[in-house]
């Protein structure tokens, strides 16, 4: 068991867990995406640990708050757990930033905003993950390429409500986090 909890899967939220609809921020715009409730079965079942990571650069762009991102995951986990009884994360990581925000607080070159890697080294630090036997899914090139500033493999799913470049350099293109787990449980 100690060995399979070193490792993880870094889960990008928008577009991977719920339908990205664009800065989704409210709690009614909640759509799971098909395929997500299986896929986080197996991953747990299998002994990762399950990280999400989500840019939420709509903080610093004034278009919400950070406390409608906790409000927003909180749904998220409580849709999640209707399928999956008791299930949790074992972190939630939130870049808020961006260089050009309108909110002082949060507008800033930051190292966290994915393609940086600052959210996956802090969560290996306390979770005591090695990064180098983990993966992360996720629906944009900008995702793929976080992972390999890492030195992780990246999977990039495209069901997840919007058409992002499709990465070169992803392990897999894949539909959901369904197919996603299939290719990492065989890998
Ligand atoms: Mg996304
Ligand atoms: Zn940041």
């Amino acid at each position: 068991m100690s060995n399979a909890s070193n490792k993880a899967i870094f889960l990008d939220r928008d577009g991977v867990l719920n339908v990205d609809l664009g800065y989704t921020y409210k709690p009614t715009d909640l759509r799971l995406v098909p395929g997500m409730i299986e896929g986080l079965k197996e991953l747990a079942n299998a002994g990762f640990k399950l990280v999400m990571i989500t840019n939420q650069s709509g903080v610093a762009r004034g278009m919400f708050t950070l406390e409608n991102v906790h409000e927003f995951n909180d749904a998220l986990l409580r849709a999640i757990q209707t399928h999956i009884p008791g299930f949790a994360f074992d972190a939630i990581m939130i870049c808020p930033h961006h260089p050009k925000g309108t909110i002082a607080e949060f507008t800033a070159e930051c190292s966290c905003r994915k393609p940086g890697t600052k959210l996956l080294t802090d969560a290996a630090i306390a979770l005591n993950i090695d990064l180098s036997k983990s993966w992360l899914v996720g629906d944009k090139d900008s995702d793929v390429d976080c992972a390999l500033n890492a030195s992780m493999r990246a999977i990039q799913v495209t069901m997840g409500g919007k058409q992002y470049t499709q990465s070169k350099k992803a392990f897999a293109l894949v539909p959901t986090l369904k197919e996603a787990a299939e290719i990492i449980l065989k890998n």
